[in-house]
């Protein structure tokens, strides 16, 4: 694994070309994703061993403890938008708790899945330790029934992955299931504006607005909230977007051409519903698929717009009147995955960390994954998690050990 990281490190240029070839990241953004995932080979080469090591439990026998096992062949269902890191994010606990891994990546993706591939072989592991399937979508149910592979991770929409879920669980076979968000970012008074802008508009454009933990609702005290609002369509309008493999572009094309037509048909729908587009709106009169940043305020809370997932550079802001209200709106959405919140207020802190339904919780920070911090959901956005000790041990027996005297028999 520590070779896998180091292979990473020394490529991570010409990997992070094949990521914004396949899928139009910003060539800087996809440097960093390869050292992310140098990052979690490392984090889990070093801590594996301690991870999965035997748990003693004083019971009434002479020893009892928890011993950690491998379930065997994992089929990983992966997504195209952070296509190295997410693959790694499984990969590399599922192979150092010594199961299988069978990656099924998106079918936009094929370059980087076999880039991945070939850095497991060169790392030197077991033939067959990581093997790279190029198939559609309707071949995964297959792979399901076959009895050879255990267990599943899916990342990806909640259409894909209700279906995987389906299919394991008519075969008992157990899932992790890493979905979609509708983040909230809110934004209270006592908060550092400045900074909470500059991160707003970074949270929401990161990977051309494409990542799962974007921050997607801005929910602003009315107190701020002018000045929010304009700052944060000030600095949208003033992102440079053009060809991903130039330093200098903020935001890329987006992955595909059904995205803009999504993104189009959500921004109308906003529309439709009484919102207002203070900057741009609409996709870009040129070839690719580049959409406008977008701000969308007056968002009717109770249209289905306003809490679905919104896979781009599109921003909707709400303005709040305390603390209740920000929380009802931020948990008025089918989703649970990230949330951020902005406020130097301590009794605020507390509330956010108790009632916001979301599987993490920034204070005065952006959400972002990290090898040592577990990653997921609650609600529409999955269930179990990636990273730290929770994530390895998703993929593994926990086999209870009881052993107690045996005295000698009377017969002897
Ligand atoms: P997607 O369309 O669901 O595809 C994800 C993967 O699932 C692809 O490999 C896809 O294969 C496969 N797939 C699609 N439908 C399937 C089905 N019915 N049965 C089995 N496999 C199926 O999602 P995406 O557009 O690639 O990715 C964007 C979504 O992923 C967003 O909702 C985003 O929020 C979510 N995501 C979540 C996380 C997280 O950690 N929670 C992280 C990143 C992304 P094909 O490509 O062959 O169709």
């Amino acid at each position: 694994m520590i070779r896998a990281a180091e292979i990473l490190e020394a490529e991570k240029n010409e990997f992070a070309k094949v990521m914004t070839t396949e899928m139009g990241k910003p060539l800087a953004a996809a440097v960093s994703e390869a050292e992310k995932c140098a990052w979690i080979c490392r984090y889990y080469a070093e801590h594996a061993e301690r991870h999965l090591a035997d748990q003693v439990v004083e019971t009434n026998a002479r020893k009892s403890y928890v011993h950690f096992q491998p379930l065997g062949p994992v089929l990983a269902v992966m997504p195209w938008n952070f296509p190295f890191w997410q693959v790694f994010r499984f990969a590399a606990p599922a192979l150092m708790a010594a199961n299988v891994g069978v990656l099924k990546h998106a079918s936009n993706v094929p370059q980087c899945a076999l880039a991945i591939g070939d850095i497991f072989t060169r790392a030197g592991f077991p033939k067959g330790a990581f093997q790279i399937l190029l198939i559609g979508s309707d071949a995964v149910e297959g792979i399901l029934n076959d009895q050879r592979v255990v267990a599943a991770t899916l990342t990806g929409s909640e259409p894909a992955g209700r279906s995987v879920a389906a299919i394991a669980g008519k075969q008992i076979k157990t899932t992790v299931l890493e979905l979609g968000g509708s983040d909230p970012f809110i934004v209270m008074p006592s908060a550092n504006l400045k900074e909470a802008v500059t991160t707003a508009v970074k949270a929401r454009t990161i990977n051309n607005g494409q990542s799962c933990i974007a921050a997607k609702r801005f929910i602003v005290a009315a107190e701020i909230y002018q000045e929010f609002e304009r700052e944060f369509v000030s600095q949208m309008q003033k992102l440079r977007i053009g060809d991903p493999m130039d330093k200098a572009t903020d935001i890329g094309p987006l992955a595909t051409p059904q995205i803009v037509k999504d993104l189009d048909e959500q921004v109308k729908k906003a529309v439709a519903s009484g919102a207002r587009v203070l900057t741009g709106g609409k996709r870009l009169d040129r070839p690719g698929n580049f959409f406008e940043p977008t701000v969308l305020v007056d968002v009717d809370v109770s249209a289905p717009v306003s809490c679905e997932e919104i896979f781009g550079p599109v921003a909707m802001i709400f303005r709040v009147n305390g603390i209740d209200e920000a929380i009802r709106i931020a948990n008025a959405t089918p989703f649970g995955l990230g949330s951020s919140a902005w406020t130097n207020d301590a009794a605020e802190q507390a509330q956010f960390i108790e009632e916001i339904e979301a599987g993490c919780v920034f204070i005065n920070g952006m959400v972002a994954s990290d090898p040592r911090l577990p990653f997921g959901g609650v609600k529409n956005s999955g269930y179990g998690r990636e990273l730290a000790e929770f994530g390895i041990r998703e993929f593994v027996n926990i086999k209870t050990v009881w052993i107690g005297e045996s005295q000698k028999s009377d017969t002897e």
